[in-house]
């Protein structure tokens, strides 16, 4: 059965509610390729979601979805996954989801190695309730809660996930289309815990905040400041200041939550099986 994008989508929800420019919506089109690509029904997926802009992208699929509270999309999915081992699931989350308000659930859930698909769009503040301060707002930048410049350093997601015991990490940015779709494609193809971080812009309070310019202005400053990782990690550590590498960061195979929780359900049903005299 051939998948298309368009399966993917929902015509009747679009066009989508994001301001014009921001990355969101760029986003979305690679997630929504990429599980077509891989040929995944609609009816096999399950995507989850918080509170925030990037919150509403379930509203645009046309797969299940659980739309929940602020914070708890990776909480919902592995609820999801612990009692659906053969769905794909996916948790799509801002950084105020999934790092600042949800950075606990991120991870445990990195810890737990479930099989869960975590895309974060993380544009350095929350865009949905008025352009606020979150974990990955760089410090000294200015957001309607830290207008003389924030006093905090931020979270680099991808070192997170990764101290966490994620088995996949990698990073890219709008202006990288194509490589996001593949990194996408790679992080629902492995089998654990995979994270995909977009560092995104919000032209709307960020990017006005700290006069960064229009959307065009701010994704090619993204872009610069983006260097593959095999070029970055070479570089002393005096010439990384400012810049991020970008493509997988790491990937190494273990065992899912799934796999390892099988084998404890067979070895409590042969201890049940034993102490009824086989019966049970
Ligand atoms: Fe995007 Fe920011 Fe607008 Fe939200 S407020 S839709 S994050 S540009």
């Amino acid at each position: 059965m051939t998948v298309t994008i368009a399966d993917y989508l929902r015509q009747d929800k679009l066009p989508h509610l994001w301001c014009g420019g921001c990355s969101h919506g760029v986003v979305l089109g690679a997630v929504a390729r990429a599980l077509a690509g891989l040929g995944i029904t609609t009816d096999k997926t399950v995507i989850t979601t918080g509170i925030g802009c990037f919150g509403k992208a379930d509203d645009y699929f046309a797969t299940h979805a659980l739309h929940g509270t602020h914070g708890r999309a990776l909480a919902f999915a592995s609820g999801i996954k612990a009692v659906g081992p053969d769905l794909t699931v996916l948790a799509l989350m801002g950084d105020g989801d999934a790092a600042t308000i949800g950075g606990n659930h991120l991870i445990h859930a990195a810890r737990r190695n479930m099989d869960i698909t975590a895309i974060v769009s993380n544009n350095s503040n929350y865009g949905m309730t008025g352009g606020q301060c979150s974990a990955t707002t760089p410090i000294d930048k200015k957001t309607s809660t830290s207008q003389y410049g924030n006093p905090e350093p931020s979270f680099d997601l991808c070192s997170l996930v990764l101290g966490a015991g994620g088995g996949f990490v990698a990073r890219t940015t709008p202006f990288h289309v194509r490589a996001m779709e593949k990194l996408i494609t790679a992080a629902i193809s492995y089998r654990g815990f995979s994270f995909v971080e977009i560092v995104s812009c919000c032209p709307t309070y960020y990017g006005r905040y700290n006069r960064e310019g229009d959307a065009a202005a701010m994704v090619s400053a993204i872009k610069e400041r983006a260097v593959n990782k095999d070029k970055f990690y070479q570089l002393p550590p005096e010439e990384q200041q400012g810049y991020f590498p970008i493509g997988v960061l790491h990937s190494e195979e273990k065992i899912d939550f799934n796999t390892r929780y099988q084998k404890i359900q067979q070895k409590a049903q042969e201890a049940l099986r034993k102490s009824s005299g086989g019966t049970a």
